[in-house]
């Protein structure tokens, strides 16, 4: 799913790098000026998640008042739920395929295929219990599609170089064929995010950002990649000008992927940042928002904003 087809990475080099990198960035909307105005946090005691500013879901902002203020626990809806699963897929794969490669040496390529290919979906046993019987079915089918798609992307890759560089070493194999780390860490302090934050992925070779959803396109989601974006830099001190949210798709048993590469402009930080303080504001000051005529059934907090 992180890994990009020629196409792709054709149109990132010759048409969002050159652009990226042409546009630039107002210097006080880079991570690195989290410390000044308007990066500095407003309400500096109020700590969000980086997901809390960045979904929309709820257009007010009271999901966020409800667990933070009134301490209100959500009940995850099935999307929240096979989002969870499909990510830990992906993840799973890609790092049993690291493994592999380590394990095994790069004289053992049978062996480091056949681990791959052998590597389980995911035990989803644990999550028996928050689907029905029917929605826990769907989503071992679908979990089960993901991965294989995901196992055939390493296996190409994995045999791509190795027909390429016959003195490669496991190391170099691992950053060629597999350049991500997946779940990243990050401490999101500085912009006065969670101090747990963990990325989908992060691409190396360009600085950018990787979120995957199982959802159809909407506009916040470039807040997720903007927020991380704006992390790194203020961690890392290196510009992070791109990201990219990678939408999965199930149509009967096939999967279909989308990518939506974005630059991480100045309107993007801005408002990532206006939607931060924002929400934070809510919670310093104990403002109940409301509900709105766009709820949605299937919303966390349904049945307390309609109890
Ligand atoms: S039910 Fe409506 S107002 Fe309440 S949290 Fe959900 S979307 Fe927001």
């Amino acid at each position: 799913m992180y890994f990009l087809t020629d196409e792709e990475k054709k149109h990132l080099l010759r048409y969002h790098l050159p652009r990226a990198r042409e546009r630039g960035v107002a210097e006080e909307l880079r991570g690195w000026n989290w410390h000044q105005p308007p990066l500095e946090p407003v309400y500096k005691d109020v700590i969000l998640a980086l997901y809390e500013v960045a979904n929309a879901y709820c257009p007010t902002g009271r999901d966020v008042y409800l667990r933070r203020v009134q301490k209100e626990k959500g009940q995850p809806n099935v999307a929240m739920v096979r989002g969870t699963i499909f990510h830990a897929v992906v993840a799973g794969v890609i790092v049993a395929a690291k493994r592999a490669i380590y394990g095994e040496g790069v004289a053992n390529c049978q062996a480091i295929c056949e681990r791959i290919q052998s590597h389980p979906a995911l035990s989803l046993g644990t999550w028996v219990n928050q689907l029905s019987s029917e929605d826990f079915e769907a989503t071992t089918s679908m979990a089960e599609i993901l991965a294989a798609f995901e196992k055939t992307r390493v296996l190409a890759r994995i045999q791509e170089i190795l027909t390429k560089q016959p003195y490669i070493g496991e190391d170099s194999l691992v950053s060629l064929a597999l350049p991500v780390v997946v779940e990243q860490k990050l401490d999101g302090s500085f912009i006065g995010l969670s101090p747990n934050l963990s990325t989908d992925a992060f691409v190396f070779w360009e600085p950018m950002v990787l979120d995957m959803k199982f959802d159809r396109v909407r506009n916040f989601h470039r807040l997720s990649t903007t927020g991380y974006a704006l992390v790194m830099e203020a961690l890392y001190e290196f510009p992070v000008n791109l990201g990219c949210v990678i939408y999965g798709e199930f149509r009967g048993d096939r999967l279909i992927v989308k990518k939506d590469i974005h630059i991480i402009s100045d309107e993007l930080r801005q408002w990532f940042v206006e939607t931060r303080d924002e929400k934070a504001r809510l919670v310093a000051e104990e403002i109940d928002p409301g509900t709105t005529g766009e709820c949605y059934e299937t919303c966390p907090y349904y049945h307390v904003c309609f109890a």
